[in-house]
């Protein structure tokens, strides 16, 4: 059984030391093939170098809403040119969190973002904390045209068909292992399992159990047992359900 991490950022210094163990134990756990995405302009270079390292690992480029005090225009100038010319299966993580500051700028940045997806044919990794209605706004301004993935969705199940209408699918990470995320669940229950895909945004976001710990991909597997037991499928089902959308969003 093989499943994808759509969502880790293995390239982060907590894994500096022990990465080909945590590869090793993810490959063990079924979990053969990772997608990173990037969190600032910082982040590109060395993500390049981690793909190259590691040929199960697909990465993504943009500039995340939490470093938005950092990101300057000629950043998305940079952006352009590595999507033009690096091998990059999505744009993100991008997007809106009403938690962080200038609400404006980031807006400014994800239709940026967005358009730059569209003009290199790429799907988008998105980033929202309570911004739903921000994020289908700009959608409204800019069409998306490759879809991609709404990370970490939590939301309602309105919500969740407005962004599969557009094409998108929802990340299915560890707050399904938490009982009380009863929305969330919900939703994951009732939509089609063509627009779910599976993430642990390793290190953070850790389970039900293992709060406090370093997250890790190997994990992935547990949220896939939670998904399968909510929808009573078999995780053989869910394995390859998941790893079909994910291939077909990022071509990988
Ligand atoms: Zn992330």
């Amino acid at each position: 059984m093989q499943f994808i991490d759509s969502h880790c950022h293995l390239d982060f210094d907590v894994f500096a030391d022990d990465i080909d163990q945590v590869l090793i134990t993810a490959e063990k756990a079924g979990v053969s093939s990772f997608v990173l995405p990037a969190i600032s302009r910082g982040y590109w270079p060395r993500l390049i170098e981690f793909q190259k390292k590691t040929s199960q690992s697909h990465i993504a480029l943009g500039l995340h809403p939490y470093f938005i005090e950092q990101h300057t225009k000629d950043d998305l100038l940079k952006l352009e040119q590595m999507l033009r010319d690096c091998a990059v299966v999505a744009v993100g993580e991008c997007g809106i969190d009403s938690h962080c500051p200038q609400l404006e700028l980031q807006q400014y940045f994800f239709l940026k973002h967005i358009e730059l997806a569209n003009k290199y044919k790429k799907p988008l990794i998105v980033h929202h904390r309570q911004s739903h209605h921000l994020i289908l706004q700009c959608f409204k301004q800019v069409k998306p045209l490759y879809g991609g993935v709404i990370h970490a969705f939590s939301g309602s199940l309105q919500d969740a068909k407005k962004y599969i209408s557009l094409g998108f699918s929802l990340g299915a990470g560890g707050v399904l292992t938490y009982q009380r995320a009863k929305k969330t669940r919900g939703v994951f229950q009732q939509i089609d399992l063509n627009h779910i895909v599976l993430e642990t945004d390793a290190p953070d976001m850790p389970l039900f159990g293992k709060q406090g710990q370093r997250n890790e991909p190997a994990n992935l597997v547990e949220t896939a047992k939670v998904l399968a037991e909510l929808r009573g499928c078999e995780l053989e089902h869910i394995a390859q359900s998941t790893t079909h959308n994910c291939h077909r969003i990022f071509g990988i």
